[in-house]
């Protein structure tokens, strides 16, 4: 059975993960965080709970300790509960190198979220999680620049693209670099995910975890 240490991840990730119970990936975290490592744009699917939130927030730790400037990366999520989960899951293996990240969702205070951004725009070193109903705030902000970041992720992508969201993502993505990383994460590998995957300028990474059938 594999360990953590055997993906390659900086030692103070694994001295992290150790301490919160963390020793062995869960089949999608073994297949996908090596890849996500070595650059390439990635797509994986795997059930509810098989630990997605570390397949993104590990490699992008990872690599934002080894050339932390800027906004480092964008997380999209449809709702604001993930949104704030994943912004734990951050968190609590970010804090050894003080990680600042930003949360930002639609139907919260525009003046306090305003004033958290502008407090966070010399971040040296961030991330910003954000759903779709945040992106007026994202959209609005020409205060900072996403331009820098290295990494997108959209958590659930399934609920996020294809549908009533799309125009809100159109635009987020026209802030965004050409040169990053995509990564897409779902339960299951729909058509639209399918299609995302042909028309995509970089070779993507896809796994799906299959599950037995007894
Ligand atoms: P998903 O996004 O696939 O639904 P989550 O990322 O929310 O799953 O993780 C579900 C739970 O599994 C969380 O409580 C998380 O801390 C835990 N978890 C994640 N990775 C591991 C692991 N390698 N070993 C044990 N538990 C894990
Ligand atoms: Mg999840």
């Amino acid at each position: 059975m594999k360990t953590f240490s055997d993906l390659e991840l900086k030692p103070w990730i694994i001295r992290q993960l150790t301490g919160i119970g963390l020793k062995h990936p869960t089949p999608i975290q073994e297949n996908c965080i090596p890849k996500i490592i070595e650059g390439r744009d990635c797509i994986g699917a795997a059930k509810t709970g098989s630990g997605k939130t570390l397949v993104f927030a590990l490699p992008i730790l990872h690599k934002l300790c080894e050339d932390p400037y800027g906004i480092y990366a964008l997380v999209l999520t449809p709702t604001r509960e993930l949104a704030f989960q994943i912004g734990d899951s951050f968190a609590v293996i970010g804090r050894a190198i003080n990680l600042r990240q930003s949360i930002i969702v639609g139907g919260m205070d525009m003046v306090a979220q305003g004033a958290e951004l502008a407090k966070k725009l010399n971040l040296t070193t961030g991330v910003i999680h954000g759903t779709e109903t945040g992106s007026d705030h994202l959209e609005s902000c020409n205060t900072f620049s996403l331009k820098q970041i290295k990494f997108l992720v959209l958590d659930e992508a399934d609920r996020l693209l294809g549908g009533a969201f799309d125009g809100q993502i159109k635009t987020i993505f026209s802030a965004l670099p050409q040169q990053k990383q995509t990564l897409m994460f779902s339960a299951t590998i729909t058509d639209t995910l399918e299609k995302v995957k042909q028309v995509a300028k970089n070779e993507v990474f896809m796994w799906e975890q299959k599950d037995d059938i007894i």
